[in-house]
């Protein structure tokens, strides 16, 4: 006997076998039982949901022998013949391969027919939206005076691409998509009836792949049992359903680390009849690989790599099994492996190549030997360093201490006084960040004298002196709050022309000089430049650079 698949055998041949649409069954069946049948049915909805089934169903309860019944008697010729599809009176038509004018306009011809033998002449137009507009028109003219004795289903897994003239000529039922836990039952009562064994979970895991189509997870089902015969385990559906299980993945590595190619290269054979996505599994090993390279270094790898204490445990021995060097290998090796798979147009290859390469990397035994020997030479290097005496960090000098007008506290720095690094320009930058108007005045200042306990700021201009002297207090409060240790703050006027001391603003206008000097040496060369002063008999009074401040 020929193998029935699935899907086809336990199609639902009554109203009360179709799962998960229970209201439009109840419709239905009300609708037959008070012979109140509409000319048009639009049944739309996902694939796989029973759709074309229910149409079928329909038709049979309409035409049985027996009827019209709300259970069809499903053994008279009737109701065969529809099973089969080979009824001359239930016609089925895809939509999506007869879609012309000319395929309508036929089927208007024969609709005026009376049905060969049953009750009613009924039409099933699958995926109904694909029909062309001529043909929707076609349609529109049989659907607005239908003969009494025929019946449209249209079934639809895009009901609005159906113009709305039709629609409105029709009953019109949504298919909801089924549940997962209806259709993990029914997986599992076809299990029972087939006489094989699979388990809740795996049931589940099909149900929900097939996301609310019945027919898909039949199909899956289906595709299941023929890759690992009657008995399905999780890993067999992980597998197929592209779900890298966990042990393929330790299988793979301990063929990786047992340089086992033969046992690798199976595997390969493996996953490319079950159509798995080798970029998936090469992406997945190389995680599994950094996974084992947690658990090899770190104390508690939990932190890092996101799986069960359970998986840990048992990853522990395959990470025990292998050496550190040889894991760091394997990663870099399927990175490279991956990018190459997505750009290859033969990724199987691809595949084999690097696995068998990986199998032949030689394990580094003296490896740990080697990171012994650093340690040691490390721990050496370290204890010699220490007992050496590593110079005490500096304290910094520029520090903030309390409240400014509080008595400053000497240095820490015992013995000798460490002297106050007085660094002017950050001074002034302080006061600037903390009181502007200080700011701008000590930036006519200069440090004329900066001892440990003694500072004096020189200005060149009376009126900046006499400003720093109007703000004396303030100047003391901004400039002592940075400095550690108590000094004394005067000021003095003087040109500085002895010591060729310079103020902040002197030394930016010596820099801003400077600059201007480059510019022209730069420019002073140019041809345009040239010929501009030969034509204006001109010289060069100044340069701008434009390009930096406008
Ligand atoms: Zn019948």
């Amino acid at each position: 006997m020929s193998y029935k698949v699935l899907a086809r055998k336990y199609r639902p041949q009554s109203f009360e076998d179709v799962i998960g649409q229970e209201h439009i069954t109840r419709t239905l069946r009300n609708a037959v039982e008070s012979k109140r049948i509409a000319h048009g049915f639009l049944f739309s909805g996902m694939r796989g949901v029973g759709k074309t089934t229910m149409a079928r169903i329909l038709a049979k309860a309409l035409n049985c022998e027996k009827g019209p019944t709300v259970s069809p008697c499903n053994i008279c010729s009737h109701c065969t013949e529809i099973t089969q599809g080979n009824s001359i009176d239930v016609i089925e038509i895809d939509g999506a391969s007869n879609t012309g004018v000319d395929d309508i306009r036929e089927l208007r011809e024969n609709v005026l027919y009376a049905p060969a033998s049953a009750r009613y002449k009924i039409y099933i137009i699958d995926e109904v939206h694909m029909l062309s507009k001529s043909a929707f028109n076609a349609l529109l003219k049989t659907l607005e005076e239908p003969p009494p004795h025929v019946i449209f289903v249209f079934a639809t897994t895009d009901p609005h691409k159906v113009p709305v003239t039709i629609q409105s000529r029709c009953q019109c039922f949504h298919f909801r998509s089924i549940p997962v836990q209806k259709i993990t039952e029914a997986l599992l009562r076809i299990a029972e009836q087939e006489g094989f064994a699979i388990d809740q979970e795996s049931a589940r895991l099909i149900a929900r792949a097939s996301e609310g189509s019945m027919r898909d997870a039949q199909s899956l089902l289906d595709q299941i049992l023929s890759f690992c015969g009657d008995k399905i385990t999780v890993a067999d559906i992980k597998l197929v359903l592209g779900i890298i299980d966990p042990e393929v993945l330790d299988e793979c590595s301990i063929g990786l680390i047992e340089q086992d190619a033969e046992r690798v290269l199976n595997l390969v054979e493996k996953l490319n009849s079950l159509g798995v996505d080798l970029v998936e599994f090469c992406r997945e090993l190389q995680l599994y690989f950094r996974n084992l390279l947690m658990i090899k270094i770190l104390k508690s790898p939990k932190t890092v790599i996101h799986i069960e204490g359970e998986e840990i445990d048992k990853l522990r021995p395959i990470s025990e099994s292998v050496e550190e060097g040889r894991l760091l290998a394997f990663i870099e090796y399927l990175n490279k492996t991956e990018e190459e798979l997505r750009r290859s147009a033969h990724p199987r290859t691809i595949l084999e190549v690097a696995l068998v390469k990986m199998t032949r990397i030689q394990p580094l035994q003296e490896f740990k030997e080697i990171l012994g020997t650093l340690e040691a030479l490390e721990q050496k290097f370290h204890g010699g360093d220490l007992s050496g005496g590593r110079p005490p960090a500096q304290n910094p000098a520029v520090k903030k201490t309390g409240s400014a007008g509080s008595v400053p506290e000497q240095g820490h720095q015992s013995g000798k006084e460490a002297p106050a690094p007085f660094d002017w320009e950050k001074i002034v930058n302080h006061a600037n960040t903390v009181n502007p108007l200080i700011g701008s005045i000590l930036e006519h200042g200069f440090l004329e004298k900066a001892e440990p306990h003694k500072m004096v700021i020189g200005f060149k201009k009376k009126i900046h002196y006499d400003m720093a002297k109007g703000k004396e207090q303030k100047i003391n409060e901004i400039i002592k709050g940075r400095m550690q240790g108590g000094f004394a703050l005067t000021f003095c006027l003087q040109n500085g022309a002895e010591t060729g001391k310079k103020t902040l603003t002197e030394k930016k206008e010596d820099l801003k000089r400077e600059k201007k000097n480059e510019l022209l040496q730069e420019h002073l060369g140019n041809h345009v430049v040239q010929e501009a002063l030969r034509i204006f008999k001109g010289q060069v009074q100044d340069v701008r650079d434009f390009g930096a401040d406008h």
